[in-house]
C-alpha cells in the first residue's frame, strides 16, 4: 500500500494543499472532515484522517471511495480487502428499531429513579458481558480482549466493540470523540422552532444545552412530519420537565461552539416515551388537549 502524504483541501471553490503534517485531529473534525480528496491530478477519491498518537496519524481512502485507474493509490482498496484483517474503523448501519430501542431504552432510564438506575444499568452490562463471551467463543482467531465493563457510561470509542452499538449520551456528557458519530442524545426540552422544511428542539441538561436539528434530508424520508412539530412545542409548554430522545449524527456548530445533532430518520425522535405520530393521536383522541 503506498502511503498517502498529502490531500487537497476542497471548501467550495477554494482548493489548498494539506499535506499529512499539516492536518492536526481537531483542524480534521472541526474543518476537513469530508472535505480532504487525493492529490493525483484528475483523481476525485474522498480521503480520511486517522488520528494516532505521535507522528503515527496517517490518510487512507475514505470507505467506498474509489481511486481513478491511473491514480498510484488505484490498488489501495483490492489490498485492503484481501488481506482478511478486520477494518481499524468499523463502521456500522444504525436501524431503526435500533434507534427506537435505544431511545425507548434512554427514556426509561431517565424516568427512573437512582436505584433503579444503577440495577438497570448492572443488568443490561452483564448481558452484554456474557453475550460478547459467547461471541468470543466462537471467533478465537480474532484475538479481541474483551474488557469487562460494568459501568456502560464508561465505555469509549476504544472500547471492543463486536457490532456497531449506539451509545447514549446526555447532553452534558457529549464528548469530542463523539463527533461525527451516531449518538442517541437525552435531554429536557427548553424550546421547539420550526419553519417550512426546518426544525429546531433545543434541548438541555445542568446546564448544557445543543439543538436538535431536522432537516430536508429529514424531511425528505418522513415528508407527513412536516406540519407535525407544534404538537411538541405544545408538549413541552403543558409539561416542564419533558424528555427528549433523539438519534442522529452529532456535529459541532461553528458559530455558538455548540455540539449539535443532525436527525436524519422517522425513527430519529422520541418525544417523552412518545413516537410523534402517538403524540400526535394523543392529541386527537383527547388525552391531551391541545
Ligand atoms: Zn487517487
Amino acid at each position: 500500500m503506498v502511503k498517502i502524504f498529502d490531500s487537497i483541501y476542497v471548501n467550495n471553490a477554494q482548493k489548498i494543499v494539506l499535506e499529512l503534517k499539516d492536518i492536526t485531529p481537531k483542524g480534521y473534525t472541526e474543518n476537513y472532515r469530508r472535505k480532504l480528496f487525493c492529490s493525483t491530478e484528475g483523481c476525485n477519491a474522498k480521503l480520511s484522517f486517522v488520528a494516532k498518537s505521535g507522528n503515527r496519524s496517517y490518510l487512507r481512502t475514505w470507505r467506498y471511495s474509489l481511486h481513478s485507474k491511473h491514480c498510484l493509490h488505484f490498488f489501495d482498496k483490492e489490498e485492503g480487502e484481501s488481506s482478511g484483517k478486520r477494518p481499524n474503523v468499523q463502521i456500522g448501519v444504525v436501524y431503526g428499531d435500533q434507534m427506537n430501542r435505544s431511545q425507548k431504552e434512554a427514556f426509561e432510564l431517565e424516568v427512573l429513579s437512582e436505584e433503579e438506575r444503577v440495577k438497570r444499568l448492572e443488568d443490561k452490562s452483564r448481558q452484554r458481558n456474557n453475550r460478547n463471551k459467547r461471541l468470543r467463543k466462537r471467533s478465537t482467531s480474532e484475538q479481541l480482549t474483551i474488557h469487562m465493563i460494568l459501568d456502560p457510561s464508561k465505555l469509549t470509542e476504544d472500547s471492543p466493540k463486536l457490532k456497531a452499538r449506539l451509545y447514549k449520551r446526555d447532553v452534558d456528557t457529549l464528548k469530542k470523540n463523539d463527533l461525527g458519530q451516531a449518538r442517541t442524545l437525552i435531554g429536557k426540552i427548553q424550546s421547539v422552532n420550526y419553519s417550512e422544511q426546518n426544525a429546531i428542539v433545543r434541548i438541555f441538561k445542568n446546564n448544557t444545552y445543543m439543538n436538535v436539528k431536522f432537516e430536508k434530508a429529514f424531511f425528505a424520508s418522513a415528508p407527513t412530519y412536516i406540519n407535525l412539530f407544534p404538537y411538541i412545542q405544545r408538549f413541552s409548554e403543558q409539561n416542564d420537565f419533558a424528555i427528549f430522545c433523539a438519534t442522529g449524527e452529532v456535529r459541532k456548530n461553528i458559530d455558538n461552539d455548540e455540539f449539535e445533532l443532525i436527525v436524519f430518520n422517522k425513527e430519529g425522535l422520541l418525544i417523552h416515551g412518545m413516537t410523534l405520530p402517538s403524540l400526535v393521536a394523543s392529541y386527537a383522541t383527547q388525552q391531551l388537549s391541545f
